[in-house]
């Protein structure tokens, strides 16, 4: 039986906080074993929830830092571990600052989670602000955005989340868990990202990027000449030496790059 059985009997699962805790040790051990934590990082766990995750990662490191917005699970939390070797933190993940973990010369943080479904993509977005304090992120996550992270120009999943997060992380797929793993079961099938951070990008500010990729894929199955194209004619920006009957999806992100170069530039308008 999972050592958290018993706790989850007398914790209710709240919905609004996408709980859904995991009860299968063996994935429990395959993330920890994914992560590969070692003593003196700083690891940061996202939803530490009744700490299936958080017990097998303390089995390995002497300190961990935690976010936790639901207050009863802060409080079991506080009351299982002490300070020494978890410094909860009640919080809100989406408001987070994460840079206040991180100290010049200490290694960056490793964030890990199985994320709450509900806040995921913002979650990953709202993490790019702080990707240069920031070494590697494990999380679980709807198969489905895995999926999308991931994916190759020119297929389905390929969109603004694959482009925007494969532009500041190398990501790579682990492996997928059933909803049986979890209690209770979620509706959907789970994956395991690895995302690494970057370095070559850490300089570059993603916000133009963002704005070229909101305009372009609003209408991801126009060609750019329709879309893309007259946007960045409205801005003044140079046109891309691409096919202008390209759709968005057939892009690379390395041509992204380029585009957002060119768009974030502050050219007069005409
Ligand atoms: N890590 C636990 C596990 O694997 O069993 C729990 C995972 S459960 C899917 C998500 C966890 O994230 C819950 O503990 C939930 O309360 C917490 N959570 C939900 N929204 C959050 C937020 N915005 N900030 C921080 N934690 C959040």
């Amino acid at each position: 039986m999972n050592p958290d059985g018993e706790r989850r009997g007398i914790h209710r699962a709240r919905k609004r906080f996408g709980q859904h805790f995991l009860a299968d040790v063996s994935v429990v051990d395959a993330i920890v074993q994914a992560i590969d934590p070692r003593e003196g990082e700083r690891i940061v766990e996202i939803g530490p929830g009744l700490a299936a995750l958080t017990g097998a990662l303390l089995a390995r490191v002497a300190h961990l830092h935690a976010v936790e917005i639901d207050r009863d699970l802060a409080a079991r939390l506080r009351s299982r571990y002490p300070p020494q070797r978890l410094t909860l933190h009640e919080a809100d993940a989406l408001r987070f600052d994460f840079d206040s973990l991180a100290a010049p010369g200490a290694p960056r943080l490793r964030i890990v989670g199985n994320l709450p479904y509900n806040v995921s993509s913002p979650l990953l977005v709202r993490l790019l602000d702080f990707r240069a304090c920031v070494r590697d992120q494990h999380f679980m996550l709807q198969r489905e955005v895995v999926e999308r992270i991931v994916a190759e120009p020119a297929t389905r999943d390929y969109g603004r989340l694959s482009v925007l997060l494969q532009s500041f992380y190398v990501v790579e797929r682990l492996f997928d868990v059933p909803p049986e793993a979890f209690e209770p079961a979620p509706k959907v099938q789970s994956s395991v990202v690895r995302m690494r951070v970057r370095d070559d990008r850490l300089a570059r500010d993603p916000a133009p990027l963002q704005q070229v990729l909101a305009a372009a894929f609003t209408q991801r199955r126009k060609m750019i000449r329709t879309t893309l194209l007259p946007w960045l004619d409205a801005r003044g920006a140079p046109r891309p030496p691409l096919d202008p009957t390209l759709r968005p999806e057939q892009i690379d992100v390395a041509a992204w790059l380029s585009i957002a170069d060119s768009a974030g530039m502050p050219y007069p308008r005409r």
